[in-house]
């Protein structure tokens, strides 16, 4: 529909052979395949344990329990996300506390603004890599040392990020990833969970599958007859068709990272010459997974129209993020605490623009036309 659309999937013959041999086989939940997914994931990022999930918010959800967060407690989270992240604190009966971020040119929670939200009923801080830049975590693990709170990763943006030459997902103590549609790597749906630490990995593997101490794939495979339930676990399990797309999606990752890059470094070139256009990240000094390109408005531009001016010539935007503490749900419950000036700021100006790894360069240089035609018509 869209002739420049946001993002496109990268499948390719091999997903689709990859899914046939799976249904062919005559196992389709999770099993031996899901494992080989998990293994490869965790060889990728090089950490010992990968978890495979049916979804990141899934994956938010067991982290957070893992890491014994309950009621009364409060994370530390950004406000400039996707609201998963604060829905699975409130899962826990947690309290979701909305940390600002950096600055206009860096869009990841400050640490500055973590530490003064920090309270005697703060556990844990849960980060997320906006669009695949890492997040300052140096002075965040730091904090979380002084203060002797955990640290939760959100990857959704960050598969194959690296900060400081490891690999976004193991910095802190659990890594969140997503496999949903329009991500790096996708599965349709689908996350992992991943950890160095043998104790969390293991009750996440537990509350992964009801609780239940044996899977039906150890019960046909002979390994077990019956089963004990040790925990109030849930059904978040991913099953063998997604796992076999993930296996390939994840062979082609690096490389359609690569294409991200290029595409990224082709609009920074060409809309940093324009002075309605600020870029943030453009400096980035860490390895990027390049999820998605955001660019902020001057703040004399009205971004509806800029967005309008855009569909017309058939260019697909969308924002990153309306800020979660501003929705009716959070707004009604947490607004009073919250004091966001940069969140604010950004939200009401940020655009993304298209980027997807078989995008053309000359797609990218029609967006960038079509950007600078705006502001001369304007
Ligand atoms: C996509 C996304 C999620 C949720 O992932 P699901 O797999 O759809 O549950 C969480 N956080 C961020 C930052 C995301 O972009």
């Amino acid at each position: 529909m869209w002739k420049y659309p946001l993002y496109d999937l990268s499948f390719g013959k091999k997903e689709i052979e990859s899914v046939e041999s799976v249904m062919k086989s005559g196992w389709v939940s999770m099993g031996e395949i899901t494992q080989k997914f998990e293994h490869k994931f965790a060889e990728f990022l090089n950490v010992k344990h990968a978890i495979a999930l049916s979804n990141c918010t899934a994956a938010l959800h067991l982290a957070l329990l893992s890491l014994d967060i309950g009621e009364h407690d409060e994370v530390i989270c950004p406000s400039l996300t996707f609201v998963a992240g604060a829905n699975a604190i409130g899962y826990c009966g947690a309290s979701p506390v909305f940390a600002d971020i950096e600055s206009l040119q860096d869009l990841c929670i400050s640490p500055d603004d973590i530490e003064k939200n920090i309270t005697d009923k703060t556990k844990a801080i849960q980060v997320m890599h906006y669009a695949g830049y890492p997040c300052n975590m140096d002075k965040i693990l730091q904090i979380a040392q002084q203060h002797n709170l955990a640290v939760i990763e959100d990857c959704a943006h960050a598969p194959g990020a690296e900060y400081r030459g490891k690999k976004c997902g193991t910095i802190g103590d659990v890594g969140c990833f997503s496999f949903f549609s329009n991500k790096n790597l996708t599965t349709g749906e689908g996350g992992m969970i991943t950890t160095n630490d043998d104790i969390l990995a293991e009750k996440i593997r537990l509350m992964r599958s009801h609780g239940m101490t044996s899977l039906s794939w150890d019960r046909v495979k002979g390994h077990s007859f019956s089963y004990d339930v040790t925990e109030r676990g849930f059904n978040y399990r991913i099953d063998e068709m997604r796992s076999a797309i993930g296996i390939v999606q994840l062979e082609k990752l690096n490389l359609n990272n690569k294409k991200r890059e290029t595409l990224v470094n082709a609009y920074k070139t060409i809309l940093s010459k324009n002075d309605n256009v600020l870029i943030p990240f453009i400096q980035n000094p860490e390895v990027s997974s390049y999820h998605i390109f955001p660019i902020l408005l001057s703040e004399d531009i009205c971004r509806n129209q800029f967005m309008e001016y855009l569909k017309k010539q058939g260019v697909q935007t969308s924002i990153h993020y309306p800020p979660i503490h501003l929705f009716e749900y959070y707004y009604n419950t947490v607004r009073a605490l919250c004091h966001l000036p940069v969140t604010e700021n950004v939200a009401k100006r940020e655009v993304t623009l298209p980027l997807y790894p078989g995008m053309k360069l000359e797609s990218v240089e029609y967006v960038c036309r079509m950007i600078y035609q705006f502001f001369q018509e304007s």
